[in-house]
């Protein structure tokens, strides 16, 4: 047997035991050993019920010597369990633990952790109401669960703390030499790092505090130092690849293009043209991350490298999440194309009957520019000699579909956008094996958007003075149709009341994700040019909608929204130099919600939001390790840990630069944990 063995042949396990574990994720023995406590119980200092202090947390071990039952005022039953050690008595008030009854019998010995309340005029007499308890059974393996710091697991019913604690002790015992260091000394040396041999047993059965947060340390850099020499192998491989493209900037179009912009790039809009060019002038496929802030100008700098593409003969395609959105940024690059003489098609699937002649338009290659949706993956589509993709909102997208994508192509180069700036921690992991680009700066003249939070009248009053000066605005709701299992108002209803009581001197529009695409078209086109005064939408605006003459966004029931959808829907104003108006109403009583609000009162900086997200809604939700089809993190956390997340980056991507395959001497061993932790899972670390 070795590490990666099935549980199942563990000693007093069998294949009922076996299937638990794997409820628990536990498959093999490896699982087993990184199976880590979700908390610990300090019983390495049992104290004398006649030692505790009013108030005091602390352990006691104790013996049970009657039960009381009792009824409440409010007529449900209590459960009182009374411990005593000789010196002192202890009650275990136990509120909704009836079952306890069962299992804290007379006579059996426990030992209880908790606040501990002495009460009124009593010497060594305590209640306890908020407690964790373990009964001992009196064999000698006792000692790993109490007298120490005892560790504590997450397991599910029919599966107990004692069995589980006690197989990983065994199992700690006879497959320790299983457990070998695979990293080399000099990293140890140079971080500081204890044993792994070491680290696991501690962080099972610390020796004490000091101990067990070294051994979390080792444990926090082996998970990120892996997943950072993955995406490490998987970047200089990129980089060694001169199988690409190598385009010449021509200036045939980008010459003409230059002069028919209607305003001058911004220093930052210059920096990532200039960076994205000379990846498209190497050999080397391109990989990157475009990231800037809502309205920060990311389409006209993706139409400067899709422009280079077609220069040189090759067809570039930009995919966007919503059909709104293409159709946008198709308009959007209509409006430079035409004069360009480039030829563009848009497919969004769905109903279109032009369809067929757009496909063959793209195989043929006579169209250079395609914009879409998810239907440019249909399998019918190909193209003729496909040079460039652009994924816009790239995290709407999957893994899968963002591999797709790139098969329509041969070493094709690939620039993913986004304006949810990405979290540094994020950036190291997820998009660890990307170049990242970004535009840290609005375009000039941008006042940053007023955002307040107040009443629904006041909020209507606002909007009512706005769109009485010739501004548009928009009311987005979180659903279209009321239900009745939600209170809250809806797009649909609200467009209708909103025109009939609030508004009746306006045009109120309707935009949701349920109307045909040609009836999407009609409303957006409506409002672009003003027939529309204020359109009322569900998220469906959250991406892109770039209309500048709308001033003022509301955003009723805010609490409904996430941080970075909130963020996203405000960037949908103050697209000029006018001063623009974000409100937000019923912005939540949750603590959560509370903090979105406030992060949203209080900056209007995308990459601080993004951080702020993270913190709120932890990685996970975020598009975490799992979305991008890689395990997630057992002990690491990248907000928490994001020092020692930066050391292990830097290390592994200096060891893969000097050791591309792993296959000198000292990262023998570590190359066969790469394969063992990663296995099949390694090809998938790209988001490109
Ligand atoms: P996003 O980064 O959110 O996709 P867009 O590309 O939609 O931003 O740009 C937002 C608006 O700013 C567009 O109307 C665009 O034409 C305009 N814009 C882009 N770059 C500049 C610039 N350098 N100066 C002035 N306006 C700009
Ligand atoms: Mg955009």
């Amino acid at each position: 047997m070795d590490w990666q063995s099935d549980t199942r042949y563990l000693k007093g396990v069998g294949p009922q035991k076996a299937k638990l574990l794997k409820d628990l994720g536990i498959a093999t023995i490896y699982d087993l050993l990184t199976y880590f406590p979700r908390d610990y119980v300090d019983r390495s200092r049992l104290k004398l019920i006649a030692q505790i202090t009013d108030q005091e947390i602390t352990s006691i071990q104790a013996i049970v010597i009657s039960q009381q039952e009792f009824f409440t005022r409010k007529r449900r039953r209590l459960l009182k369990i009374v411990l005593s050690d000789g010196t002192g008595k202890v009650n275990l008030v136990c509120f909704n633990q009836y079952y306890l009854r069962d299992y804290l019998t007379k006579g059996k010995t426990v030992v209880v952790n908790g606040k501990f309340s002495r009460l009124a005029n009593r010497r060594n007499v305590f209640d306890l109401t908020n407690f964790t308890y373990e009964v001992l059974s009196g064999e000698h393996d006792d000692l790993i669960h109490t007298g120490r710091i005892v560790p504590i697991y997450s397991i599910c019913r029919d599966l107990n703390m004692r069995f589980l604690r006690a197989l990983i002790r065994k199992t700690l015992d006879n497959f320790e030499k299983e457990i070998r260091e695979f990293l080399p000394r000099s990293i140890l040396a140079k971080e500081n790092l204890i044993d792994y041999r070491l680290a696991l047993e501690q962080v099972h059965f610390p020796s004490d505090l000091a101990q067990l947060v070294q051994a979390r340390r080792r444990l926090v850099f082996n998970e990120f130092f892996l997943l950072e020499i993955a995406l490490a192998s998987k970047y200089y491989r990129q980089r060694h690849q001169n199988k690409g493209i190598p385009y010449e900037i021509r200036k045939n179009l980008l010459a003409p293009f230059k002069e028919l912009l209607p305003f001058t790039f911004t220093p930052e809009q210059k920096k990532v043209i200039r960076e994205i060019f000379q990846d498209m002038q190497s050999p080397r496929p391109m990989n990157r991350l475009l990231q800037g802030d809502v309205g920060s100008g990311k389409t006209i700098v993706a139409l400067c490298a899709m422009l280079l593409a077609v220069e040189n003969g090759y067809q570039a395609v930009l995919m966007a999440p919503t059909e709104i959105l293409a159709q946008q940024h198709y308009f959007y690059l209509q409006h430079f194309l035409d004069q360009l003489a480039v030829n563009q098609v848009i497919l969004t699937g769905g109903t279109n009957k032009k369809d067929h002649k757009t496909k063959e338009a793209i195989a043929s290659g006579q169209a250079q520019i395609i914009v879409g949706t998810q239907a440019l993956l249909e399998e019918d589509v190909n193209f003729k000699n496909l040079g460039l993709i652009i994924i816009d909102e790239q995290h709407k997208f999957g893994v899968s579909q963002r591999a797709r994508l790139r098969t329509k192509g041969a070493n094709v180069d690939v620039i993913v956008m986004t304006a949810t700036p990405i979290p540094r921690s994020l950036a190291l992991t997820l998009y660890g094996d990307l170049d990242v680009s970004t535009i840290q700066q609005l375009p000039p003249g941008r006042l940053p958007v007023k955002t307040s939070a107040p009443s629904e009248d006041d909020a209507y009053n606002f909007i009512r003075r706005q769109v009485g000066q010739g501004r548009q605005a928009y009311i987005v709701y979180p659903l279209v149709e009321e239900s009745p299992n939600f209170t809250f108002k809806a797009a649909g209803q609200m467009a209708e009341h909103l025109q009939r009581e609030i508004f009746p001197e306006f045009t109120v529009g309707l935009l949701h994700g349920r109307l045909k695409i040609e009836e999407k078209a009609q409303v957006m086109k409506d409002f672009v040019e003003g027939k529309i005064d204020i359109l009322v939408a569900t998220t469906v605006i959250e991406v892109g909608i770039d209309v500048a003459n709308a001033s003022v966004i509301l955003i009723e029931h805010a609490e409904r929204f996430g941080l970075s959808t909130l963020h996203q829907l405000r960037g949908r104003v103050g697209r000029n130099r006018e001063q623009a108006f974000c409100l937000m109403t019923a912005i939540g009583k949750t603590p959560e919600a509370k903090k979105r609000s406030q992060a949203m009162l209080d900056t209007n900086d995308g990459f601080k939001i993004a951080e702020y997200d993270l913190q709120i809604r932890g990685p996970g939700e975020l598009g975490g390790l799992r979305q991008h089809g890689l395990p997630d993190f057992k002990i690491a956390d990248i907000v928490k840990d994001f020092s020692l997340l930066q050391s292990a980056r830097k290390i592994a991507f200096d060891l893969i630069k000097d050791d591309l395959y792993l296959r000198q001497e000292e990262n023998k061993l570590l190359r066969q944990m790469m394969t063992e932790s990663f296995g099949k899972k390694l090809d998938l670390i790209s988001v490109g």
